[in-house]
C-alpha cells in the first residue's frame, strides 16, 4: 500500500516512518509512506502558504493553489507507478468518525492521499475539487492534521498483510469482528505488586481460557462501551458473562487510589 502525505510538517512524520512495526512494513515494501511537503507547491517565491480569510475572522486560511497542485503530482506519479485505485482524504474535525470498520475499508485501498490542514483549515475549494472522504478522528479540534494522518497510517497498516509478525492478534481484537472490547490481557510476571494472573490462564485448558476471556470481553464492554452490545446474548454468551462477573481477579488494586 502507498500513502502520501501532504503537509507542512513532514518531518513529524517520523514517529510512523521510523518506529517499531511500521518502520518494518516500510522497510519490507508492505508500507511506503511519501511525505510531501505543500509549501514545494506554492505559487511565489517566499512559498507562502496560506492566506486571510475572506469574510474576516481569526486566524489563517491554506491557500488552495498549492494543495490542489500537490494533489495532482502525487496522483500522476501514482498512476506512472501502476496505482489505479488511489483515494484522496482531507484530514478534518467535520469528518466522519474514524472506526475500525472504516480502517478495514481503507486498507482494501491501493493508494490513500492523506491532506493534513492547519491553522484555521484549508480553503473549501480544495474539498470541493479533489476531496473523496473527511475523516475525523474524534469530535475534538486539533492544531493539525499531522496526529489524525498518523493515527489513520497506523491503524490501516496493522491490517496489511504480513506486517504484524502475528496476524491472529487481529482476530481477538476490540472493534473486531463484532463489536466488543478485548478481554484484559497479561505477561510475565505471574505476579506483580500483589495482583495475579488470573489461574485460567495459566491453566492451558483452552475451553476454559476462551469461556474466561469471552465472559471478560462482555463484561468489559457491558461496563465501558455498553452502547456497543446491541444484540440479544446467546446462552454460551449468558454463562461466560455470568461467570466473569463473579470473577474478583479483575478487582481494581487499592494501591491505585494513592497514584
Ligand atoms: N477551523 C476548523 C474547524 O472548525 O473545523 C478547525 C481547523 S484545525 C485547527 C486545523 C486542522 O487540523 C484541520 O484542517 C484538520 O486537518 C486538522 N484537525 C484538527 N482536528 C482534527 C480532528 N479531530 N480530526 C482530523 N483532523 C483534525
Amino acid at each position: 500500500m502507498r500513502v502520501d502525505v501532504l503537509t507542512l510538517f513532514p518531518e513529524m512524520f517520523t514517529a510512523v516512518t521510523d518506529m517499531s512495526i511500521l518502520r518494518r512494513a516500510h522497510e519490507k515494501g508492505q508500507l511506503e509512506v511519501l511525505l510531501t511537503d505543500i509549501r514545494d507547491f506554492a505559487c511565489d517565491k517566499h512559498r507562502v502558504v496560506d492566506d486571510y480569510p475572506f469574510g474576516g475572522g481569526a486566524g489563517m486560511v491554506l491557500k488552495p493553489e498549492p494543495i490542489v497542485a500537490a494533489v495532482e503530482s502525487v496522483l500522476e506519479r501514482a498512476r506512472a507507478d501502476g496505482f489505479k485505485d488511489s483515494r484522496v482524504i482531507l484530514m478534518s474535525p467535520q469528518g466522519t468518525v474514524l472506526t475500525q470498520a472504516g480502517a478495514v475499508a481503507l486498507s482494501n485501498t491501493p493508494h490513500l492521499v492523506l491532506i493534513c490542514g492547519h491553522y484555521e483549515g484549508i480553503d473549501h475549494r480544495v474539498t470541493q475539487l479533489v476531496v473523496h472522504q473527511e475523516i475525523s478522528v474524534g469530535d475534538y479540534v486539533l492544531t493539525g492534521g499531522e496526529l489524525p494522518a498518523m493515527i489513520v497510517i497506523d491503524c490501516v497498516a496493522r491490517l496489511l498483510p504480513g506486517v504484524l509478525g502475528c496476524p491472529e492478534s487481529l482476530a481477538d481484537e476490540s472493534f473486531t469482528a463484532e463489536t466488543v472490547l478485548e478481554y484484559p490481557q497479561y505477561t510475565r510476571p505471574r505476579e506483580f505488586r500483589g495482583l495475579r494472573v488470573p489461574e485460567v490462564l495459566l491453566s492451558g485448558n483452552h475451553g476454559e481460557i476462551n469461556r474466561w476471556r469471552r465472559g471478560h470481553s462482555l463484561r468489559r464492554t457491558l461496563e465501558k462501551r455498553p452502547e456497543l452490545l446491541r444484540r440479544e446474548l446467546s446462552k454460551y454468551d449468558r454463562e461466560c458473562l455470568a461467570l466473569a462477573k463473579e470473577d474478583t481477579s479483575d478487582f481494581k488494586s487499592l494501591r491505585k487510589e494513592g497514584f
